[in-house]
C-alpha cells in the first residue's frame, strides 16, 4: 500500500516563493568593496532574482546548463544562488583563490555556458579568459567603472528583463541545482553536483534547533565564502527561514568583521578556524571595543576548532563556538557538536573536551568508521576512516575520468578522514588520512597536537606534520607562529605538551615561523610544509 500524500517537489523556486510571500520586508545587507553598505529588502531580492532568471533564459541558458560565478559574498551573488537554479540552470561557484590553471580546468570541465564575474575580480578572470569558452560573460559592476569590452553588464541585464515572464523550474527535485569542485589537494579538482532536493533537505536540517539553530529573527553573516561549499548552505537556509542576511564583501580581516558584527547586530556567523583565531586575538587585545552581545553562536568548521580557542571565546568573551564537520561532498553538514542532555551534565572541562570534537551526525546522515579489520567499535579510542551516507551526500563525481575508490559497494562515501566515534555517537577527527603521522607502528594525530600547542598562551597558530625518519619512518614536526609581542622556546612548548601526550607523540622538532601556508579556503597547507622540511635532520 502506498501513502496518499502529495508528491510535492522539493525545489529552490519553492524557497524563493516563500521568501517573497512571507518576508518581503526583511533585509539583505552587503558591505561593498569601498566599505559602504548596500541594503535592500527580500521583496527587491526576489524581484531581481526573477529578473535574472528571465535574463538568463533570454541569453539562451537551458535547463541543465552550468552558469558559473566568480564572486565574493554579496547580494548579487545571492540573486545568482536563487536565480540560476530557479530557471533550471546549475549554479557553479568558482573558488577565486584557486590558481588560474585550476580555474581554467574547472570551467572547461564543467562546460560553463555563462560566467558572472565581479568587476573587482576581472584581473583574475583575465588570467584564464582566453582559455575558456563561455557563451556569455556577465560583469557585476563596481561603482560606475566601465564594463570591459565583450562582457555584459549585470545591472543592465536585470533592468531589461521582465520579472513577470519568470517561469519557475520546479517540477524535478532531482534535477541538478548547483555544483562545486573540491579543492583538489590530491589529483584534479572533482565536481560535486547538488540537486534541488538535496539542497532543500540540507537547508531544513541546518536550520534545526539541534543543527545551527537558525530562526527568522536571526541576523546571519556567513564569513565562509559563497564559493566554498555554497557558504555551507547558509544562503539557502537563511532565505528559507527569512533571516536578515549580512554579506561581508571582500573585507575579511578581523577588525572589519568585528565592526560589521557590531554594526549589524549579527546573531550567527560561520567560518574556518583561521578566521576565528584572528578574531580571538583581536578581542583579547581590546575586549571592550565591540558590542557582540547579540552573537548567539559562531559555527566553526572546515578544519578542527582548537579546544583552547573554544575555551578562550567562552571564558574571556562569553561567546559560543558551535563546532561542525563537513565536506564539499557532504553539502557540507555532516556532524554538528551540539551537546546532548547526557553530555550537558558533565563538568565544564569535560564539556569543553566534547565541544572540541566534531559532534554527532545531523538528522538523516549516518556514519561509521572502518579500520584495517572492518568497521571499528564506537569506543572513542579505535581509529578508522569515516564513511557517511545520507540524502545530501555525493553518490559520485561529475564526469570523473580518474579512478576513485571514494564510494563503497554498499553505498557509503569514504571521507578520507581518520576518526574515533564514542559510545554516545560523538565523532572526533584525528587526521585526514594523508596527514596521519605513522611513527613506528603507531599513529600520531597531528590534529590533537596542533590543538594542544595552540592552547599555549604565546602561540597564535601551529601546524603539525610528518618528517621522514630512518628509524621510525615518520616523526612529528611542528611549525609555530607566535602571537605578536610574545616569546617562548621549543623546550617550553614540549614541557607544556608533556602532561597531555605520551613521550613518543611529542614533536621531534619545533620551528618558529612567521606564517603557515594556507589553502584556498584557509586551511593549513601541510603538503607544502612536508615538502619544505623533507630533508630536515632532527638535532
Ligand atoms: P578541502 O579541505 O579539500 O578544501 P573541503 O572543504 O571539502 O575540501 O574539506 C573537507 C575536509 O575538511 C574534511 O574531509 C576534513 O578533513 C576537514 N574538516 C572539515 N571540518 C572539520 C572539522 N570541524 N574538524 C576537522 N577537520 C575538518
Amino acid at each position: 500500500m502506498q501513502g496518499l500524500m502529495m508528491d510535492f517537489q522539493l525545489t529552490i523556486p519553492s524557497l524563493l516563493r516563500r521568501a517573497e510571500q512571507l518576508f518581503p520586508n526583511k533585509s539583505i545587507v552587503t558591505r561593498l568593496p569601498d566599505k559602504s553598505v548596500h541594503r535592500h529588502s527580500y521583496k527587491e531580492f526576489a524581484v531581481r532574482t526573477r529578473r535574472l532568471a528571465v535574463a538568463l533564459k533570454q541569453l539562451g541558458v537551458r535547463p541543465g546548463d552550468r552558469v558559473a560565478t566568480l564572486c565574493w559574498n554579496h547580494y548579487q551573488h545571492l540573486e545568482a544562488y536563487f536565480g540560476i537554479p530557479s530557471m533550471g540552470g546549475v549554479l557553479h561557484t568558482l573558488n577565486l583563490r584557486l590558481s588560474p590553471d585550476d580555474l581554467e580546468y574547472i570551467v572547461n570541465h564543467a562546460d560553463d555556458q555563462v560566467i558572472l564575474v565581479d568587476q573587482v575580480l576581472w584581473p583574475l578572470f583575465e588570467k584564464f579568459r582566453s582559455k575558456v569558452h563561455p557563451r556569455h560573460v556577465i560583469v557585476i559592476p563596481n561603482g560606475g567603472q566601465p564594463i570591459p569590452a565583450g562582457a555584459l553588464n549585470y545591472e543592465e541585464l536585470l533592468a531589461g528583463a521582465d520579472p513577470s515572464q519568470y517561469e519557475p523550474y520546479d517540477h524535478d527535485e532531482n534535477a541538478a541545482a548547483a555544483m562545486c569542485y573540491t579543492s583538489g589537494t590530491t589529483g584534479r579538482p572533482k565536481g560535486v553536483v547538488y540537486s534541488h532536493r538535496s539542497i532543500v533537505l540540507h537547508s531544513m536540517v541546518c536550520a534545526f534547533v539541534d543543527g545551527m539553530g537558525i530562526r527568522e529573527a536571526d541576523v546571519v553573516l556567513p564569513v565562509v565564502p559563497m564559493f566554498h561549499v555554497n557558504a555551507w548552505g547558509l544562503p539557502f537556509t537563511c532565505t528559507m527561514v527569512g533571516t536578515t542576511q549580512v554579506f561581508p564583501g571582500p573585507h575579511l580581516d578581523a577588525a572589519s568583521l568585528l565592526q560589521l558584527f557590531d554594526n549589524e547586530k549579527v546573531t550567527i556567523t560561520a567560518g574556518v578556524p583561521t578566521i576565528w583565531l584572528g578574531i580571538l586575538n583581536a578581542l583579547d587585545a581590546d575586549p571592550h571595543k565591540y558590542n557582540l552581545s547579540r552573537l548567539r553562536h559562531m559555527v566553526v568548521g572546515g578544519s578542527a576548532a582548537p579546544r583552547a580557542m573554544i575555551a578562550g571565546f567562552e571564558q574571556r568573551h562569553n561567546l559560543h563556538v558551535l563546532h561542525a564537520w563537513g565536506m564539499t561532498e557532504t553539502s557540507p553538514l555532516g556532524t554538528i557538536c551540539t551537546l546532548t542532555s547526557e553530555v550537558a551534565q558533565l563538568d565544564e572541562e569535560q564539556k569543553l573536551d566534547y565541544r572540541a570534537k566534531q559532534g554527532i551526525p545531523s538528522v538523516l546522515v549516518e556514519m561509521r568508521a572502518r579500520g584495517d579489520e572492518g568497521i571499528i567499535p564506537n569506543d572513542g579510542v579505535s581509529m578508522g576512516e569515516l564513511e557517511v551516507r545520507g540524502p545530501w551526500i555525493a553518490s559520485s563525481y561529475y564526469h570523473n575520468d580518474e579512478p576513485d575508490n571514494k564510494f563503497t559497494d554498499d553505498g557509503w562515501f569514504r571521507t578520507g578522514d581518520i576518526v574515533t566515534i564514542d559510545a554516545l555517537g560523538y565523532m572526533e577527527i584525528r587526521d585526514r588520512s594523508k596527514d596521519v603521522i605513522k611513527s613506528g607502528g603507531e599513529w600520531i594525530s597531528s590534529v590533537l597536537l596542533e590543538g594542544a600547542i595552540m592552547g599555549h598562551p604565546a602561540v597564535a597558530e601551529a601546524a603539525v606534520f610528518a618528517i621522514p625518519s630512518e628509524k621510525w619512518m615518520e616523526r612529528p614536526m611542528a611549525c609555530v607562529v607566535l602571537k605578536q609581542g610574545q616569546t617562548t622556546t621549543a623546550d617550553e612548548i614540549r614541557k607544556f605538551l608533556e602532561p597531555k601526550f605520551a613521550k613518543f607523540q611529542l614533536p621531534d622538532a619545533i620551528e618558529f615561523v612567521n606564517e603557515i601556508p594556507k589553502t584556498s579556503v584557509g586551511k593549513f597547507k601541510k603538503s607544502v610544509l612536508r615538502e619544505r622540511y623533507k630533508d630536515y635532520k632532527v638535532a
